[in-house]
């Protein structure tokens, strides 16, 4: 078959002296590591009786957060969007009307808000990028599935608990986040 660039290099195979004809001497040091592991602590975990502690720089699943009061913190500026390597982020905004300060924090807000998980490549840029503490991303998977459609979450889904109405939800969505004192900055 012609190859289709010019790249291909002939490799020049080196006779096997008689020990690499033999053989024994590769398979005793192969079964020397096998057995050498066999003495070793070992590295697996029974989930999910037993988990296995994140990273502090684990980079999981995204969250739009909220104020104290449970008002939503994102301003829909698009800059999360505009820093997403993986253009994984979309949104549409819309403006506060009188009567909706309990749920907004600004004067804009988004009325949608999707993530494409299966673009997403969990950077964080879009946490940095965001002025508002909005976004960031939480210390929990994205679990499988099997259409692709339940991979682009929406903002109903993204949305943190509210911290008055559903306390404990909220508290165990925010995780170590508390400690590392990123909370409503
Ligand atoms: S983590 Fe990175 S790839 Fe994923 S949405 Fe944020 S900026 Fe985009
Ligand atoms: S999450 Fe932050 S950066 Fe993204 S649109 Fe909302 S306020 Fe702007």
């Amino acid at each position: 078959m012609q190859a289709l660039t010019n790249r291909a290099k002939l490799v020049e195979r080196k006779p096997m002296n008689l020990l690499e004809r033999l053989y024994l001497p590769a398979v005793f040091k192969g079964m020397t590591i096998t057995f050498g592991h066999m003495f070793k602590k070992r590295p697996t975990i029974n989930y999910p009786e037993k988990k296995r502690p994140f990273s502090p720089v684990f980079r999981g699943l995204h969250i739009l957060n909220r104020d104290e009061e449970g008002r939503e913190n994102c301003t829909a500026c698009g800059l999360c969007a505009v820093a997403c390597p993986a253009e994984a982020i979309t949104m549409e905004a819309a403006e506060r009307v009188p009567g909706e300060e309990q749920l907004y924090h600004e004067e804009k807000y988004a009325a949608k808000y999707e993530i494409n998980m299966l673009r997403c490549i969990f950077c964080g840029l879009c946490e940095d990028a965001c002025p508002k503490d909005a976004i960031y991303l939480s210390e929990t998977f994205a679990p499988a599935d099997y259409q692709r459609s339940q991979f682009v979450y929406k903002k109903e889904e993204l949305l943190i608990p509210h911290p008055i109405h559903e306390p404990d939800a909220y508290k165990k969505a925010l995780g170590n986040r508390v400690q590392r004192g990123k909370v409503n900055q």
